[in-house]
């Protein structure tokens, strides 16, 4: 069998690279012929240099880039559908993602989903790229992984809910007042994952769950209302499916995302690889269970309420806290603003149509310019 054509967007970046190593542990089974990065021309080179893909792409380089290189954002969606890629891995962070999302759909790939503020940001067009160019996509996410990974060949109708995980992230025992003044490093320390900044502040507020809830509303077609999620602190379990005879299964493993990378990449066929850390559920216990705590993070809530209220409130909800996390890393804003912020955009930005991703992108606009806006000296 010829190797499958893999380009991978975001190939610097935490998924990015630990897809390139899920690969090269399968070379007869996939060849990389595309890498695009952001802005890391140096670690880029390094990959081009073992990898030797047919296509590299760099959005942003900052005068830091080499000849043959394709430059600006557009390289995002030429790498996506070329005709030497049938899976693209979509590693990006944040809405730049979804334009290359789909781009992919429409052209038939397979879209190995990490980048779960495309479908957060533009559900349903996604979804129509989708049956439009007969794509396919897989979730990278490790909760959405373990809930494909767990409903196999059963029928949506037979699916009575599904019961996301959350690792509750670094300040799950901390007090609302601590929360609010925790300062970054605080909030990069994640207590069970190693992951990009963006993804680790989003644990930190749980807006990750509300993000990866609305992500799961549009990967599964199930309403809001058969959508849990349960506080795991050990992250064994990676998420929960309970059937309608009462069943309920679960798909679980130490963390490590080279799992569901390569799920993801091979679905719905399991191959032979070894795990870095082989299971022992004597070394995994005790398994804790706990209710999220909607008061000590409350941008879980607004985004679970932006998802339900649908039209432009996500890609509102998705956009103004990219706003407010990026300020709050660079020092401008103390942690309990993210929530602040986001509450005031969901309130100011309020039914603008979300009709086509045009005006998606016009309501993302608006709100990163309101978050912006109320932090102007
Ligand atoms: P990261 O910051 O480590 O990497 C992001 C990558 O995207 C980099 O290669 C960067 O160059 C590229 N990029 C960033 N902005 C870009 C832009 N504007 N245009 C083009 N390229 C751009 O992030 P990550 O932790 O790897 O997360 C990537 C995505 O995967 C996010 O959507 C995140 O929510 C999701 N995800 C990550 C993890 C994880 O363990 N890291 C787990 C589940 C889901
Ligand atoms: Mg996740």
């Amino acid at each position: 069998m010829k190797p499958q054509g893999v380009a991978v967007l975001g190939s610097t970046g935490s998924i990015g690279t630990a897809t390139l190593r899920v690969i090269a542990r399968h070379p007869g089974r996939f060849r990389i012929t595309a890498l695009t990065a952001s802005s890391n021309a140096a670690l880029l080179r390094q990959q081009a240099a073992s990898i030797r893909p047919e296509y590299l792409g760099i959005a942003n380089p900052n005068g830091d880039s080499d000849p043959g290189w394709a430059t600006g954002t557009d390289c995002l969606i030429a790498a996506a559908t070329r005709a030497d890629v049938d899976i693209v891995v979509n590693a990006v962070v944040g809405a730049a993602g979804l334009p290359a999302t789909l781009a992919a759909l429409e052209a038939g790939k397979r879209v190995a989903l990490a980048n779960k503020e495309s479908l957060v940001m533009g559900g349903d067009a996604v979804l129509r790229a989708c049956a439009h160019g007969r794509g396919e996509i897989v979730p990278v996410d490790s909760e959405h992984s373990a809930i494909l990974q767990c409903i196999g060949r059963r029928t949506r109708a037979e699916v009575r809910r599904i019961i996301l995980t959350a690792s509750g992230g670094p300040f799950r025992e901390w007090d609302a007042a601590r929360i609010a003044s925790a300062t970054v490093e605080d909030a990069l320390n994640h207590p069970t994952w190693r992951m990009g900044r963006k993804i680790s502040i989003d644990s930190a507020t749980l807006a990750n769950k509300a993000l990866e809830v609305i992500e799961a509303h549009y990967l599964f077609g199930l309403p809001y209302d058969r959508i849990d999620v349960v506080v795991h602190p050990q992250s064994i379990v990676h998420s929960f499916v309970e059937f309608i005879d009462g069943s309920v299964l679960a798909q679980v493993g130490f963390p490590d995302m080279e799992l569901p990378i390569l799920y993801a990449l091979t679905h719905p066929d399991r191959v032979d690889d070894v795990p870095a850390r082989v299971f022992d559920p004597s070394n995994a216990s005790p398994l804790t269970f706990e209710p999220v705590d909607p008061e000590r993070f409350p941008s879980f809530a607004l985004g679970v309420a932006a998802g339900i209220k649908d039209g432009c409130a996500p890609a509102v909800f998705n956009a103004a806290n990219e706003a407010a996390v990026a300020l709050f890393l660079s020092g401008r804003i103390e942690f309990g603003d993210i929530a602040r912020a986001i509450a005031s955009t969901l309130t100011a930005i309020d039914g603008l149509p979300s009709n086509s991703v045009a005006d998606l992108s016009a309501a993302d606009l608006a709100a990163r310019n309101h978050v912006v806006g109320l932090y102007r000296l």
